[in-house]
């Protein structure tokens, strides 16, 4: 089996060929750090760490170039109501981003460049589509022109003709088309700014993903990824000034989109009250709960969040630690001695289901075919298990089975007590005794529910409290 890929350029699933295998330069689209991480940032890291994961476990050697728009307007407008600078606001929400993504076991990208960083390359950018004919100053800043892009449309699909109509006629605007957009903006009064032949301003949003992604991975790169709702206008504009300005056509080879995230089967917006972010999310599911839960659909279909969803994903998730600990227990106990049920006996049906883990994930990342193949993988060993006397070797080769398809998900199943360790157990369980004596009941129900997240249990004794694994 080769690798196939749905490419959102060709809408076809295609076998994948990298430019220069075995290297792979893999771009995917940053945060904006305003605001705390939500479930459609973890929907999308997680699907793009998967495919690298899968990648390198396939023999390829991937760069991974993320960006971090650390500069526009929801930066500044939220910086000036806590009263910090925009580069304070931004490290903070960046740092944030880091911890729930190490919690997600999303592995760190190969570089993580900042637009403030790139601020001259991007100006230097500006400047060449200036002089090729495809952008113009306005009173306001720069501005790319769409019609001068023949292919615009082609990655979206999107007429340009029909996004002209529909886009809403902006008051004194001076574009020559609805559809052109900003690569460069004046700063208003106060406003963080950078000089340029055009005045102190700032670039547009679509302008960093062009310059970074090609600073550090040459001027046509192999996939470029993120979620859906950055098809358009997002990645439209970043391919139609990236090829304008390189005249390297494609720009990129494989474009990938991850799927939606919906609440109770609703869009999740922070207009709807639905919204989550994923340190709310932590505190009652364990982050291997919710990275399962994301892997369970195929990462170009909408995911549905709901408290029944995630119990599912948690009882799954239990089941495969469950066997772990059943092995674990086991070994102890078993010794280098003739036992009925040998390796050799159940080595090559074993050995089928990491296979049935590459089929799927070769088949466009299916990586809910991949989760079943570990359940598949390990309802036969339960199966054996139950046949009789399992040898020492035999119940190793289960394990590390088990281990190795869920670490090509990058699913973490160590037993829970090495996941979670007493002492961090032991000072929440103090911390909510000193929350109930200060009658701060909500504190202490917090703690009991973010232990069971992680399915530590809580009894009340006379004695104190107690904990242990849930089963
Ligand atoms: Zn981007």
């Amino acid at each position: 089996m080769t690798l196939k890929v749905h490419n959102t350029l060709t809408r076809d699933k295609e076998e994948f060929i990298p430019l220069d295998p075995p290297k792979v330069g893999m771009y995917v689209c940053g945060i904006t750090p305003y605001d705390e991480t939500h479930l459609g940032h973890g929907r999308a890291y997680v699907t793009f760490d998967v495919i690298r994961r899968y990648l390198e476990y396939s023999g390829f050697e991937v760069t991974h170039v993320q960006n971090v728009t650390d500069i526009d307007d929801k930066i500044i407008k939220k910086s000036r109501e806590f009263r910090v600078t925009s580069h304070e606001l931004a490290e903070k929400y960046t740092q944030s981003y880091f911890e729930v993504m190490d919690k997600l076991n999303v592995k760190r990208a190969t570089i993580y460049p900042k637009a403030t960083e790139h601020i001259e390359e991007m100006v230097g950018w500006i400047d060449g589509l200036i002089k090729k004919g495809f952008a113009y100053q306005l009173e306001d800043g720069v501005y790319f022109e769409v019609d001068k892009f023949e292919d615009y449309g082609k990655l979206s699909g999107k007429r340009k003709e029909d996004q002209e109509s529909g886009a809403r006629v902006e008051v004194k605007s001076g574009k020559k088309s609805p559809l052109d957009f900003s690569l460069w903006k004046k700063a208003k009064e106060e406003e963080p700014s950078w000089p340029s032949p055009w005045g102190e301003g700032r670039p547009g949003w679509h302008i960093e993903c062009s310059v970074m992604s090609t600073k550090y991975l040459g001027e046509q790169f192999d996939i470029h990824g993120g979620g859906l709702d950055l098809e358009f206008p997002h990645h439209e504009n970043e391919t139609a000034q990236t090829e304008a300005f390189t005249g390297k056509v494609p720009w990129v080879k494989y474009w990938i989109h991850n799927g939606f995230v919906n609440v109770n089967r609703q869009k999740m917006s922070k207009s709807l009250g639905n919204f989550f972010t994923l340190k709310d999310v932590f505190e009652q599911f364990d982050p291997m709960v919710v990275r399962l839960f994301l892997l369970s659909t195929h990462y170009r279909s909408p995911i549905n969040y709901s408290d029944v969803e995630l119990s599912a994903a948690k009882e799954a998730y239990g089941r495969i630690v469950k066997f772990i600990e059943d092995i674990d227990f086991r070994l102890k106990k078993t010794t280098e001695r003739a036992s009925e049920i040998e390796l050799e006996d159940i080595e090559e049906e074993l050995g089928h289901f990491p296979d049935k883990l590459k089929a799927s994930m070769d088949d466009d990342f299916n990586t809910a075919g991949a989760v079943g193949a570990i359940f598949e993988a390990i309802k036969f060993c339960r199966k054996t298990l139950g046949d009789g006397d399992v040898e020492r070797e035999c119940l190793e080769t289960m394990k590390k089975t088990i281990i190795e398809m869920c670490e090509v998900l990058g699913l973490k199943v160590a037993s829970r007590e090495s996941r979670v360790t007493s002492h961090e157990i032991e000072k929440l369980i103090k911390e909510r005794e000193a929350a109930r004596k200060n009658r701060d009941f909500k504190r202490a129900d917090d703690i009991r529910k973010q232990l069971a997240g992680q399915m530590i249990e809580l009894e009340d004794t006379p004695h104190g409290t107690k904990w242990k694994a849930q089963a």
